[in-house]
């Protein structure tokens, strides 16, 4: 304990824990640690728990079971056996501690209202879950170094008040608890220790009664208690690291929410997350206490923290949620428009049955309405009945069940040009509501449910995984549930840069900026590719022919190495033909293969002059060209269709890339052949970059060999490259067992046609970094930038395809990161941004800088704009 914070002064920590954390003894272990440490804080505590996993829905069957006492019978023995068997674990001096809640149980299960299941009986049997695990806790507690913990009632204390027109079944079970700060309150309690045990769930009404604050309502007593007590936190522990930008177990990429404000919050936890209960929130926000939600697994996490946040943030979307067994009433008129009253009418039905109205729609003849899904509505057949009554004024169709779909996040309206790739997403779907919530803060879709779960992963990489990438800012976006499931904090991954860091460094130091290769990673990549085997027993090679695709990086050290690794090459212009020639002048021409796209016809007349192996992708050349081809061997690229890769510019298939000869007019293609003696001897098809799904290449693969058959003398199938390379932790690396399992299984079907394969990027990428020094740093506003000495003169694919490279601060790499800055470049263009919103340690100037996977269409497409020199390449 602190002894220097006068008793007075010490603040309030309310830490609430749910069923599963309270239902084992080990459990219990850590309550007691996560208190004991709060105190040596200085703070005092108030544990606020749920009932033991599982009890409150047995005692919900005891609540239910009316006629069939044997019901009841059982789930009160299974509730006797679960507390015996914890009290036994737990060792407590006085193993009687719950007979007299176990003799309130007797006497329950015996009572005569059991049959009429009086709403007032239900929510004396439901307080027994928490009434007992607390009294366990407060009991083993005093075992464990905190021999002054004190059970409290909770009902004593939160005092429910009826709403306007609530149910007498609401105003029971589902009670509201209107809490506010209370310092009177707060010094009585004070005024009697420091650690304190109650329930969460139950409270009292005006009459004295015992009620319920709705299924999982433990969090809202937590809320209730910390706003009375004005706490310094209010703690959720559970069993999850917090709230996430999706349902973890549909979108496992899915980011930890680091940091929401209350309304935020507020409508993720009423849109579907079942983290929190959304009524916990309202006490909280009104009394400016924060709550954490924490992981009783990973106490050390930081969790999610919601409290008020300044509202000048930058609009993004933050979360998807989805709220299944959703109800949708269509109301159709054709005497609604202009018609006075009308709505009220209807609204006043709703307001007759007890039923709250969640999303509204209206057309010039049709309202929609959603409902919650509540137990109000599951329980009764309060729907008929209000069917029943507007049909009396309109057609009425009811739609069940439906998903609602929520983006949530401040500044919605801002966003909406945004979301036009979700529109189109929806547009193949039937959509039967759109509503945009009032406060800006939620955009909300109803479809049917069953494709709600296809759906929210596509919008999770649409919407959120781009933002969070964009905003990498750890104060919003947490690690991916993926991350953390692989074990947190993920090391840095070991990259040959990080061992050679003081060599690279003295390279800074002599020159800047400056491209740097190391040959060993470029080696280690070639052979990971020239391995690829096909699954045992068979060992031969797949891949009969790798081509090294060399517009990625062309520098003659690197040609070499990869000659050496028996790679051939494919060149897209004649004058990298000659650099491959004169890299390696004993190179047979057939080890290079010739793939350019509208080059002129000189190009193509000097390479088969050459005796290089040339692969056309247009009509164009075979119809006025043709006699340049008589009696030529060619290989003919063909589009799929289709694109892929990582950003719209890198896709090469699909009637919008300039490449291939699209499928309905090969046969036109062989023709031309035909007619200028020119042979058709492979196939080829590169549809983009950046692909991390191995499967990707079996399609292209079948595809092209099936077509293939159709020919008479193709050799060799060219399936391109595109290899991804990951840029970021929560990218999976291209799995390349994988890959050999898709290609053997396609080359078994066809085995006679050669595997010709032409990566770029995936060889070279990673063992290539630019380096660069601190110019100057400057901050605008709340935008912190580093400037270096190099930008997209140097390295343009950020600029150009949005592509995210590692960059660190190699004179301080293992410095905590400070605030969040854009590293930029002296380039006169806005887009000249090398990486936007990065956590780097404090720069200063003449600090060298990194920049991670600048080994490909790094120097090779850098220019003298601005008359600045470009990095220079040196090979290590
Ligand atoms: N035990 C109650 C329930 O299961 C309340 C809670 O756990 O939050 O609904
Ligand atoms: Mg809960």
């Amino acid at each position: 304990m602190n002894a220097v914070t006068p008793a007075a002064h010490r603040p309030w920590v309310v830490a609430k824990f749910g069923g599963t954390s309270v239902s084992t003894r080990s459990r219990w272990e850590n309550i007691a640690r996560i208190a004991a440490a709060h105190r040596a804080r200085g703070q005092r505590v108030l544990i606020v728990v749920s009932a033991l996993s599982g009890v409150t829905d047995l005692l919900k069957r005891i609540a239910d079971s009316a006629d069939d006492e044997a019901a009841a019978r059982a789930a009160q023995a299974e509730i006797v056996r679960r507390h015996a068997a914890l009290v036994a674990d737990m060792q407590l001096a006085d193993p009687q501690v719950l007979a007299p809640r176990l003799a309130e149980m007797e006497r329950l299960v015996a009572d005569t209202r059991r049959a009429s299941r009086a709403l007032e009986w239900q929510a004396q049997v439901f307080a027994l879950g928490e009434l007992m695990s607390s009294a366990l806790g407060a009991a083993f507690l005093a075992t464990q170094g905190l021999p002054d913990t004190q059970w409290l009632d909770a009902r004593e204390h939160l005092l429910a008040q009826p709403l306007p027109n609530q149910g007498a079944w609401s105003r029971t079970l589902s009670a509201t608890v209107p809490a506010v700060p209370d310092a009177a309150f707060e010094a009585a309690l004070a005024a009697r220790g420091e650690v304190f045990i109650t329930q969460g769930f139950i409270a009292r009404d005006g009459e004295g009664r015992t009620v319920l604050l709705g299924r999982g309502g433990s969090d809202t007593s937590a809320g209730c208690f910390g706003a009375m007590l004005r706490a310094q936190c209010v703690e959720i522990w559970t069993d999850v690291p917090g709230m996430f930008s999706a349902n973890p177990r549909l979108v496992p990429e899915a980011r930890l929410l680091a940091r929401l404000d209350y309304q935020e919050a507020q409508e993720i936890a009423t849109t579907g997350a079942k983290v929190l209960h959304p009524r916990s929130l309202g006490p909280l926000r009104r009394a400016d206490v924060p709550l954490v939600i924490k992981d009783t697994n990973r106490p050390g996490f930081p969790g999610t923290e919601i409290r008020a946040i300044g509202s000048d943030a930058a609009p993004c979307v933050k979360a998807i949620s989805a709220r299944k067994g959703v109800t949708l009433i269509s109301m159709e008129t054709v005497g609604m428009w202009q018609q006075v009253g009308f709505l009220a009418d209807v609204f006043t039905a709703f307001k007759q049955h007890g039923l709250s109205v969640d999303l509204i729609g209206s057309a010039e003849t049709n309202v929609t309405v959603s409902l919650d899904p509540s137990e109000n509505l599951v329980n009764s057949d309060v729907l008929s009945a209000l069917a029943a009554d507007l049909a009396k004024v309109c057609r009425v169709k009811v739609l069940a069940p439906c998903a609602a779909i929520t983006l949530v996040g401040r500044g919605m309206r801002a966003l909406l040009q945004r979301l036009s790739g979700v529109l189109a997403e929806f547009g193949a779907l039937d959509v039967h509501l759109i509503s945009q919530s009032s406060n800006n803060l939620n955009l909300t879709f109803v479809i049917d449910e069953a494709l709600a779960d296809e759906l929210i992963p596509r919008l999770h990489a649409l919407l959120i995984r781009a933002d969070a990438l964009r905003a990498e800012d750890g104060a919003v976006f947490g690690p991916s549930w993926r991350e953390l499931e692989a074990g947190t904090p993920s090391p840095p991954a070991p990259t040959w840069w990080r061992a050679a860091r003081a060599d690279l460094l003295e390279l800074a130091a002599q020159r800047s900026p400056r491209y740097v290769y190391a040959l060993d990673a470029v080696r280690a990549n070639a052979r990971a590719l020239m391995q690829l085997r096909a699954p045992a027993p068979a060992t031969t090679a797949l891949v009969d022919r790798w081509h090294y695709a060399l517009k990625a990086n062309p520098h003659p050290a690197i040609l070499r190495e990869l000659h050496g690794q028996g790679f051939a090459f494919e060149c897209v212009s004649l004058a990298e033909i000659d650099a491959v020639r004169a890299a390696l002048p004993q190179l047979p021409a057939e080890r290079i293969l010739f793939t350019p796209n509208f080059a002129p016809r000189s190009e193509y007349v000097a390479a088969l002059a050459l005796g290089v192996r040339v692969t056309l992708d247009a009509l164009h050349p075979l119809q006025h060209w043709g006699e340049a081809f008589a009696g030529q061997a060619v290989h003919l690229r063909v589009d799929l269709g289709v694109g892929r890769g990582h950003h719209d510019k890198v896709k090469t298939g699909g009637a919008t890339s300039k490449f291939g000869v699209a499928l309905d007019q090969v046969d036109e293609f062989r023709a031309l052949a035909r007619g200028c003696g020119a042979r058709i001897v492979g196939l080829h098809a590169h549809l983009g970059s950046g692909i991390l799904d191995a499967s990707h290449w079996r399609s292209v693969y079948a595809q092209l060999a099936s077509l293939a058959e159709g020919f008479s003398r193709i050799e060799s199938i060219d399936i391109g490259g595109g290899l991804g390379v990951p840029a970021r932790s929560d990218e999976r690396a291209l799995d390349l067992a994988a890959l050999a399992g898709v290609l053997a299984e396609v080359k078994q079907a066809y085995p006679q046609f050669q595997l010709w394969m032409e990566p770029g990027r995936y060889l070279v990428a990673d063992a290539g970094v630019l380096l660069a020094r601190v110019t100057q740093t400057k901050r605008k506003g709340r935008v912190h930038y580093v400037g270096v000495d190099t930008g997209m003169n140097s390295l343009l694919r950020p600029a150009l395809y949005d592509a995210w490279h590692e960059i660190v601060n190699l004179s301080r790499l293992d410095a905590a990161p400070a605030h969040m800055v854009q590293v930029v470049g002296p380039i006169c263009e806005s887009g000249d941004v090398l990486g936007a919103n990065r956590r780097l340690p404090e720069c200063r100037e003449g600090d060298v800088i990194l920049i991670a996977q600048a080994g490909a269409y790094g120097a090779v497409m850098a220019s003298h704009y601005n008359l600045r020199e470009p990095a220079m390449e040196v090979i290590i």
